[in-house]
């Protein structure tokens, strides 16, 4: 049963919604019969959202505020909810009242079935133009394709997590280059979505403009796909080819013209020339997937359940231990049983990793 849930709020510029998220959102906390904590992360806004929601946790200490000291975008402002999140189990959504609040009930339903992950999934999103229709249903298209792994389309950030997934997105995924919707899709655990109507706008106007979803699509290729530093080696093997082709067709054709005879050779090293750069590129790329793959230091992987191993301290092997005097940021192998998960998110900071596998450096921003 999940005894405390954190409800994690993204706020930029948010003033002529707040009210009303806050009016509609409350009574349905109440209304849980679990504890509750809600979290707004400020994301460097400008207008009076600092303010308004100021004035929210002055009113009920159970609301709690993230303020950035500048905007920094929706997927750190998740990132930061998430790293605060003190309950044992978490729930991101959007300030504008587009992620139905009423839906809090059925979600906590899931998790408290034993979800561990719960993907909302919009059904129809008639208020967003068409180009952002279109965008998001090619990108989908795209980054299926491109990727290894398979995500789910018409997700948004609207999810929730129980502890054991939520510690892992914590502890392991600190990368600066932010997709949080796929690294939710990318752990595994047991999961489950609802669908749901994206409601038009309450007040206010959307802060994604094409450049910053374009920047989220990229990021999102660049984090969950290694295709692109792949082009290379088919280039080269497309050159390579070309060029042995040409050469064949120089021995081979003896009637060939004077002008043939010349230009030939010519095509045929510069085939072969382009082709061994593009091999030295492919070689290139490669060395640099396994930087990034060494920089993101993601989970080598990522433990649900553990049977038989004791009670919760002889199952947590300290493969390596991290310095308690933060300055080292060594990787940390720790395990941590689903009995054990009760303690909620933050029984022993980034080393508790609930359910999870933690092999992640210590985090910064685990519970504090
Ligand atoms: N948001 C944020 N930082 C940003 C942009 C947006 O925290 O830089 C928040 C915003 O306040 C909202 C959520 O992220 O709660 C989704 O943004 P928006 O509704 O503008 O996006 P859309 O629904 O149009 O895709
Ligand atoms: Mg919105």
């Amino acid at each position: 049963m999940i005894e405390k849930l954190s409800v994690i709020v993204s706020v930029y510029n948010e003033e002529a919604v707040l009210a009303k998220f806050f009016a509609a959102v409350m009574p349905v906390m109440e209304g849980l019969g679990t504890d509750f904590e809600l979290i707004f992360c400020d994301d460097g806004s400008r207008d009076g959202s600092p303010a308004i929601l100021d004035h929210f946790a002055a009113i009920d200490p159970r609301v709690k505020i993230v303020h950035f000291s500048r905007n920094y975008g929706h997927e750190y402002a998740m990132t930061a909810g998430i790293d605060y999140a003190a309950g044992d189990a978490l729930i991101c959504m959007d300030a504008d009242l587009q992620h139905p609040v009423t839906l809090i009930p059925a979600i906590l339903a899931k998790l408290n079935e034993g979800y561990e992950i719960v993907t909302m999934v919009r059904r129809r999103n008639e208020s967003a133009p068409a180009w952002k229709r279109f965008s998001s249903a090619a990108f989908y298209k795209i980054m299926n394709k491109m990727s290894d792994m398979q995500f789910e389309e018409n997700a948004s950030d609207f999810f929730a997590l129980s502890a054991a997934p939520a510690n892992i997105i914590r502890n392991n995924f600190r990368e600066s280059t932010r997709y949080m919707r796929a690294f939710v899709q990318s752990i595994g655990f047991r999961k489950t979505s609802i669908e749901y109507d994206a409601e038009d706008r309450a007040a206010g106007e959307s802060k994604y403009n094409f450049r910053k979803l374009f920047r989220l699509a990229m990021d999102a290729f660049v984090s969950f796909s290694g295709l692109p530093l792949r082009l290379p080696d088919f280039f080269s093997a497309l050159l390579g080819a070309a060029g042995v082709v040409l050469l064949i067709i120089l021995a081979a054709a003896r009637r060939l013209g004077t002008a043939a005879r010349q230009a030939l050779p010519l095509y045929a090293f510069l085939c072969l020339v382009f082709a061994a750069v593009f091999l030295v590129l492919g070689i290139m790329g490669k060395y640099i997937a396994v930087l990034l793959r060494e920089a993101r230091r993601r989970p080598l992987y990522t433990v649900s359940r553990l049977v038989n191993f004791g009670g919760p301290a002889a199952c947590r092997p300290v493969i390596r231990p991290a310095s308690s005097s933060g300055a080292d940021s060594r990787p940390v192998i720790t395990v941590s049983s689903r009995a054990n998960s009760s303690a909620g998110f933050g029984s022993s900071g980034a080393i508790d990793a609930g359910c999870g596998l933690n092999t992640g450096t210590e985090a910064a921003g685990g519970k504090r």
